[in-house]
């Protein structure tokens, strides 16, 4: 059999612990037997970015930008532990912020479903995205404690020296004083990239704010969103025959869980943190959680939801074996490579990363699985736990 050919490289990020152990094992046994494997590969493996002093992270954005799709192994957040643990001479930042602020844009996580794995919420058939805005609000905002009596006051100095004030509270007593901001520029890239991602993926578009209480806050991201619909989106909207939905938050998460599911629900930053916890656990494991950064511009990083699995790691250090799951992290891969097929032009890439993701559904479905999903199985055929390797070993017979 020939190999499947690439023309444009993907953007590989190797990662840190468990997850760069099935990075290696995903690649050798279900991808390049199969591809002409073409990437342009970044460690950012923890050891790699202190030996760069972390310039490789952002020589994998840039090159992100330049080629337009990568896909990113887990990685560790330093803490005090790991600049104790790595021997590291600072601690460096989260790759996932650094590669956010370069590319900006928006993260839709989505939970890949199987027979036999029921959601919590019974009438959930199919998956239901989270696109959280990752900017701004009380992320970002200042806080004040008040000792006691006083006035506060909310005070905008323009760039020609005009002033805007006016009276937040009066205080009798002590209290507590919280400044938050947003910025047009990043509500409208939000927006761009939920309309996009929802023309790609053929699903309907939901979006909710408080703006009944937050009239001039929460209602400028409804008047961006609206006023991109309109101009942008409308039209290609009703030609793909989906539809864009506006309601107030309450609203939405009671007709959230009364629905069947199958759409995108794009969250301000505070709400989408929330939520998409919520969501992920009524939906099983967080190692079934699929994660993707779609620029404004287009420029797509896939990877899992979860992360490097460092207890797992540990353990297969002390020579156990592990039941570690790499479904989030081969969907990261089939994601990046269905979307280099798409825009290159190559359906037997997009066909193949497609079969890819069956033929692991099925594997799952016909009992075969890692630990973490053996508690959560309602399945007919008996749950049969494996490794994380003899669970690839499975896919790759299926496939
Ligand atoms: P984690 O790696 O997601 O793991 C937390 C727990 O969830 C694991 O101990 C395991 O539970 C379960 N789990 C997660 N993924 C699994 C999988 N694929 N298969 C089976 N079980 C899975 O989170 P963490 O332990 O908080 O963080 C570890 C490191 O990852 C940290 O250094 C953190 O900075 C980093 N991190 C990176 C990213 C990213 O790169 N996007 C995201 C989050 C965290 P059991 O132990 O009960 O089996
Ligand atoms: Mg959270």
């Amino acid at each position: 059999m020939s190999k499947i050919s690439m023309r444009t490289p993907l953007v590989e990020m190797d990662g840190d612990e468990m997850t760069r152990i099935l990075w290696k094992q995903i690649k050798e046994e279900l991808l390049e037997p199969y591809i002409d494997l073409k990437t342009e590969y970044y460690d950012l493996g923890l050891p790699h970015r202190e030996e760069t002093g972390d310039q490789v992270t952002i020589d994998a954005a840039q090159a992100t930008k330049k080629y337009g799709v990568a896909v990113k192994c887990a990685t560790i957040t330093p803490n005090a532990q790991r600049v104790e643990e790595y021997k590291l001479s600072q601690m460096w930042k989260s790759p996932n912020g650094t590669i956010r602020a370069i590319l900006d844009g928006t993260v839709f996580r989505a939970p890949i479903m199987v027979r036999g794995i029921n959601p919590v919420v019974k009438n959930w058939e199919k998956p239901i995205t989270i696109a959280r805005h990752a900017f701004g609000d009380v992320y970002k905002c200042a806080e004040y404690r008040v000792p006691g009596p006083g006035k506060a006051e909310l005070v905008f100095t323009a760039a020609d020296g005009t002033e805007h004030r006016q009276t937040i509270q009066n205080f009798t007593g002590p209290g507590v004083l919280q400044g938050q901001f947003n910025l047009d520029k990043s509500i409208a890239s939000f927006a761009r990239s939920c309309f996009q991602y929802a023309l790609d993926t053929c699903q309907d578009l939901w979006f909710a704010t408080k703006d009944t209480i937050s009239k001039l806050y929460d209602h400028t991201f409804k008047d961006i969103f609206a006023e991109i619909f309109e101009k942008e989106y409308r039209e290609k909207f009703e030609k793909a025959g989906i539809t864009y939905f506006y309601t107030l938050i309450d609203d939405a998460v009671a007709r959230v869980i009364r629905s069947k599911g199958g759409f995108i629900w794009a969250c301000k930053n505070y709400d989408g943190d929330v939520m998409s916890d919520m969501v992920s656990t009524a939906f099983g494991s967080l190692a079934m959680m699929t994660s993707v950064l779609v620029s404004p511009e287009g420029n797509y990083e896939y990877e899992a939801a979860h992360g490097t699995v460092t207890q797992h790691y540990y353990r297969h250090l002390r020579g156990e074996e592990v039941s570690t799951n790499p479904m989030a992290t081969l969907f990261a891969w089939t994601g990046a490579l269905g979307k280099r097929g798409e825009l290159d032009g190559i359906p037997e890439l997009t066909a193949f990363a497609q079969k890819l993701e069956r033929a692991a559904i099925e594997t799952i479905e016909s009992g075969v699985m890692t630990g973490d999903l053996v508690g959560l199985w309602e399945g007919e055929a008996p749950a049969q736990k494996v490794t994380g390797l003899e669970f690839l070993r499975a896919i790759r017979e299926r496939l």
